[in-house]
């Protein structure tokens, strides 16, 4: 064994393992015993446990539910439905157009709090399989 050997930069090698238990960012697979970087066995991601340089490991504080852009979709589609209403008896080109816009614009939150929320209810299945692993 060399000096260089004897005196391991742990964590910055990728051969050495992880000592304490990080979980995968995709799936929630326990990482530890691993090497700092590879593929999660399970899921097939590529991470990285290396503090300093940290990728694809589960984050507590990773995501939020998407408050806002739900929000944002209920008064656009508020706006949208109430302008479109007035619009058409008798019939006003420029509310139904501004409608129409809000229309389109409470689609983008719509879908933008679709993708939150799937993301959001991906991340509560790793943290409950995380607080399980912790306990066995
Ligand atoms: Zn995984």
């Amino acid at each position: 064994m060399t000096e260089e050997e004897g005196h391991p930069r742990r964590g910055l090698d990728p051969e050495f393992t992880i000592t304490h238990a990080v979980y995968c960012g995709r799936c929630g697979y326990c990482l530890y015993s691993l090497p700092y970087r590879g593929i999660c066995p399970e899921c097939g991601q590529e991470y990285n446990a290396n503090a300093v340089e940290m990728k694809g490991i589960f984050k507590q504080d990773d995501v939020e539910l998407p408050v806002g852009d739900g929000l944002g979709f209920c008064v656009f589609a508020m706006f949208a439905i109430l302008l479109i209403s007035v619009s058409i008896e008798p019939f006003e080109s420029g509310k139904f157009f501004i409608g129409l816009i809000m229309g389109a614009m409470g689609l983008v939150f719509a879908v933008r709090t679709y993708a939150r929320l799937q993301e959001f209810i991906r991340f509560q299945h790793i943290a409950k399989r995380i607080r399980k692993q912790e306990r066995d």
